[in-house]
């Protein structure tokens, strides 16, 4: 069953920065690193650099949104291996189905839960397959 594992690398999209100060924070105590942007572009910059296990990607960014990102990612065949998972304040039905739809393999709501998210981000990277 695939893991997350101390040293794997999770890029956070996360334009709220008090959400990124809570995330970075409890992804490093678990002994993940950490690359982040706050918007699209410098997503795509990041990962010119770096390519991350997985994304956690917030939905709502400024300018060009989480899902239209993920949908770019998910069908560029450079990137199209790389988990997605969608943070998302968004949790209707109609949300879900968007979320998925786009091509994330999962989602975590908000708020979440700092105790959780990690139990939470590798119960979806079970489920989604192995890591790229
Ligand atoms: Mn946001």
């Amino acid at each position: 069953m695939p893991e997350l594992a101390p040293n794997d690398v999770i890029l956070v999209v996360e334009d709220n920065p008090a959400n990124l100060l809570l995330v970075r924070r409890v992804l490093q105590r678990s002994g993940f690193r950490t690359v982040e942007a706050t918007n699209a572009d410098e997503a795509l910059q990041r990962l010119t650099e770096v390519r991350p296990n997985v994304i956690l990607m917030d939905i709502q960014l400024p300018g060009r949104d989480g899902l239209s990102l993920t949908r770019e990612l998910k069908g560029n065949a450079a990137t199209a291996d790389i988990m997605i998972v969608a943070l998302t304040a968004h949790a209707m039905k109609d949300d879900r189905d968007r979320i998925l739809a786009a091509g994330c393999d999962g989602y975590i709501t908000k708020p979440f839960d700092t105790r959780t998210l990690v139990s939470e981000l590798q119960a979806i990277v079970a489920t989604a397959g192995p890591l790229a």
